[in-house]
Parts: structure tokens; sequence; C-alpha cells
């Protein structure tokens, strides 16, 4: 008897927690159903409102005291660089899966040091950088396009390098190839026989780097007819625009 007592009084506690547990879920229910309304609503608003963002790097060279080539008594390299980046960030910032990065946004010098640890830090997935050309004589003219070699510095990891990584630097260089191609093919329509080619270069602006990027040399400060072009501000806005149609493209 004093067992089923016992078994009795177990019994009861039982149902008095199983009572306690019910009255505590019957709280939470709306609590819970709330949280994940909450989570789905957070969800969907992610998916429709925030693409991944790409992020650009845009490196108008020179700037400050490096003038880069002087085109006349005022205009320097580093003035055409800027005006033409920052109608490329003005043009790529209206897509909503860009973000743009400029290495400089006015007349400073910024060492190529700093530019390359900025880039470094912000890992960014496409470098663009910005020069205008000079030499071989005042006949030579047109743009130029430089792609990273990444031959020297894949030679110095090739060593440790693992399959992974090997598969990346393979996706940077097919990505600045990929690049290259389609701002040849929207510079070319700009400026139609007036293109050098793509070449393959270690690019100070990425050494060591690791990131996929595309060096334009806008074309020759030292031919006439190429100069008046990079002095005209309408050229200056067609450059950037045909620049920011391929990355747009590129990136849809
Ligand atoms: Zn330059």
């Amino acid at each position: 008897m004093i067992v089923d007592k016992q078994s009795d009084s177990a019994i009861s506690k039982r149902k008095f927690k199983i009572g306690e547990v019910m009255l505590d879920i019957k709280k939470i229910l709306p609590l819970l159903g709330i949280l994940v309304l909450v989570f789905l609503i957070c969800g969907v608003l992610e998916l429709s409102a925030a693409p991944k963002k790409h992020l650009i790097v845009i490196d108008p060279a020179h700037g400050g005291q490096d003038k880069g080539i002087a085109l006349t008594d005022k205009v320097a390299e580093k003035d055409i660089t800027l005006a033409v980046a920052l109608a490329l960030r003005k043009e790529l910032s209206k897509e909503n899966n860009l973000e743009v990065v400029l290495t400089r946004d006015s007349d400073k010098e910024v060492s190529l040091e700093d530019r390359k640890k900025n880039i470094a830090k912000i890992k960014p997935d496409f470098v663009l950088s910005l020069h205008t050309n000079a030499g071989f004589g005042k006949s030579a003219s047109g743009f130029e396009l430089y792609c990273p070699e990444f031959n020297k510095d894949f030679k110095k990891e090739k060593k440790t390098a693992k399959g992974d990584v090997r598969q990346e630097k393979n996706k940077y260089l097919n990505d600045s190839v990929r690049l290259a191609r389609s701002i040849q093919e929207n510079l070319n329509t700009l400026f139609p026989r007036k293109g050098r080619g793509l070449r393959r270069a270690d690019l100070p602006i990425t050494e060591d780097l690791f990131v996929p990027a595309v060096v334009v040399e806008m074309s020759f400060a030292t031919n006439p007819e190429d100069k008046k072009k990079l002095l005209s501000q309408n050229t200056q806005t067609e450059i950037a625009n045909a620049l920011a149609k391929s990355i747009k493209s590129f990136y849809r």
C-alpha cells in the first residue's frame, strides 16, 4: 500500500509537471510563431533587396605631385584618369549589385604601396587601373589593355600551391581576360581600328595580390589626335560608359 501511495503521488507529480510544460508551451507558441515570421520576412527582404555585391576597385593612376604624362601646361594624365574614374563610378553606382571603391577620388598623391595595401585589405572582385599612354613617337595611337601575368607570383608559390589555390588563380586570370576582351570590344566600338591589342604583363598595381585586374592605357597623350580626344569631356564620359558597360554585363 505504501508503494501504491508512493506511485500515486509520483503520478500526480508527473501530471503536475506535464501541466506546467503544457502551460509553458502554450505561452511560448505565439512567440515562436512571431519569430518564424520575422525570420521569413527578413529572408525574403534580403533576397529581393540585397543581391550579392561585387566589389570593384577603380584606380585612377597618379595624382597630386605625381602628375603622370603632361598633356598641356595645365592638364596631365592624373586629371584624365580621375575624370574617367569619377564618371565610371557614377555609372556603376546605378547598379545595385556593384559596390565601387576608388583608390583616390581627388587630386591627391597615393603611393603604389598604399593603393596595394588598400586593395589587399578589401579583397575586391575586380581592379581596373586607368592610365594614358605615351611614347613610340607621335604616330603611335590607340588604346592598350593589360591583363596580369600571375606567372611570377605563381612560380613563387608553385611548390606549396594546392589544387584549389591553382584553381582560384586560374579563375582570376580567366575573369581578367574575359573582362579585358569585353572592354576591348566596347572600346573598339568607341574608337574603331584604334585597339592595339590585349597583352599580358606583371601589373605593378596588383602584383602579389591575386585579384582579377585589367590596366587600360586609354590612348596616347603624345599623339595629337588622341590627345584632343583625351582632353574632351565628352570622350572621357564615353570611355567611362564603355568601361561601365563591360563591367555591368560581366556581373549581371
Ligand atoms: Zn600612367
